[in-house]
């Protein structure tokens, strides 16, 4: 058995051994029977999360209102959530309450996809009431129960089932792709959080050309931040290498060169995303947009390591090429990596100059700055001082 099952195993056996069901459920158990990695193990049990806090030691209460308590075992953290059910949805978004039950078979009902509705107990043996096996041997992705019903509830679904597609490379079952050609106008209702998730896990799948073709046929691009209308920039953005070990922040400023926004922050603020990226992707844009091959000294001096890493990630990305080596090298070949290197100070020349402080000595001090990184000057006080015209001592 898998080492990753193995290391959990104990959190499942605790459980039952207090008289309750636990299982591992969802993502973690397909992955198993699909021979992929197994990322997070997630685990569903019939105790409600106060017993679950009593059972273990060491808990964070995560997701409480959700029924989900992480429990931290063998250094490890594990989220152990209560077989619940969902009740009334509000607005096609999440069920406004979830109602807590005893019944596996019930929890596995209200999950989105058949291949995720799968359970394994403490003994390896897998519950699969939806036939989520034959799902996964036949590659299909399909909903469990009605598929209009299950995207009425909770529209996220539908993005979700084209994010698996690229992701595990498979197909729409008829009756699921039929639901979400029809119901793709539900997505509005779908919080913009939790369509960035799908998004950046479809980027990365190795089938994201096809997930992509699917996606603008049912123009699902209509209901994502800023993508209306942008056919043609989203084929040629999937067009292009994407891959699983692709950095989050080349999947922003990919999609920024592809679509041109006439504002590159209100578009990437629009899918609600950290400021740091956003940050990032304004100031790599330029650079990108040129498909950069130079860089002269300043400006790798300017753009620093993160950017011009990220610079040439994306250009990877599109053109197959990195030249990463050579501006590492280039950049550690520049006399100065910062202004706080320089070997003089503001106060230097004041001292020198007996002038006043002023907004001159900003722009004395910038241009000493590009001397040096262009190498004009060497990075000393008295070569400084003679270049801008004073005595030496
Ligand atoms: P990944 O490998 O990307 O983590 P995953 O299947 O584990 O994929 P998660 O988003 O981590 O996906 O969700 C864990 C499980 O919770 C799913 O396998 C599924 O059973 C259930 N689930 C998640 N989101 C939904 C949803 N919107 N509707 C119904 N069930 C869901
Ligand atoms: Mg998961």
């Amino acid at each position: 058995m898998n080492d990753v099952f193995k290391k959990a195993l104990p959190v499942l056996q605790k459980l039952t051994a207090a008289g309750f069901e636990a299982y591992f459920v969802g993502g973690s158990v397909r992955d198993y029977l699909l021979n992929r990695t197994i990322s997070d193990v997630d685990i569903a049990t019939s105790a409600f999360p106060e017993e679950v806090k009593m059972i273990f030691p060491a808990t964070y209460d995560t997701g409480i209102a959700h029924g989900t308590v992480t429990v931290r075992e063998n250094k490890e953290n594990y989220e152990v959530t209560t077989f619940r059910t969902e009740g009334a949805y509000e607005d096609y978004r999440r069920p406004s309450e979830v109602t807590f039950i005893r019944s596996l078979e019930e929890d596995l009902l209200r999950r989105d996809f058949t291949m995720n509705a799968i359970a394994m107990d403490e003994n390896f043996e897998l519950h699969d009431p939806f036939s989520g096996q034959i799902s996964i041997q036949k590659k299909e992705i399909k909903a469990v129960g009605k598929a209009f019903e299950r995207f009425h509830e909770d529209a996220l679904r539908m993005m979700r089932a084209v994010r698996f597609l690229s992701q595990l490379d498979f197909y729409l079952e008829e009756e699921t792709a039929t639901a979400l050609q029809k119901h793709i106008d539900l997505l509005k209702h779908t919080s913009v959080e939790r369509i960035t998730v799908e998004w950046v896990k479809m980027i990365k799948g190795p089938a994201l050309k096809r997930a992509m073709e699917l996606l603008l046929k049912v123009e699902m691009e209509s209901f994502l931040p800023g993508l209306k209308g942008e056919k043609v920039a989203l084929e040629q953005f999937a067009s292009w290498d994407w891959e699983n070990r692709t950095t989050e922040v080349a999947i922003w400023l990919g999609l920024a060169i592809a679509v041109k926004p006439s504002n590159i922050t209100t578009f990437l603020k629009a899918w609600k995303l950290p400021n740091k990226t956003v940050q990032l992707v304004n100031k790599t844009y330029s650079y990108a947009l040129t498909n950069k091959q130079d860089w002269s000294k300043e400006e790798l001096y300017h753009a620093g390591i993160t950017a011009f890493s990220l610079v040439d990630e994306i250009n990877s990305i599109r053109f197959g090429e990195s030249q990463l080596e050579l501006l590492h090298k280039a950049y550690q070949a520049l006399p100065i990596h910062s202004k706080k290197e320089l070997a003089i100070t503001g106060a230097d020349i004041l001292n020198w100059s007996g002038k006043q402080a002023g907004p001159w000595m900003k722009e004395t001090l910038d241009k000493i700055e590009q001397a040096v990184i262009l190498k004009e000057i060497n990075n000393e006080k008295n070569a400084i001082k003679r270049w801008l015209g004073y005595h030496e001592e």
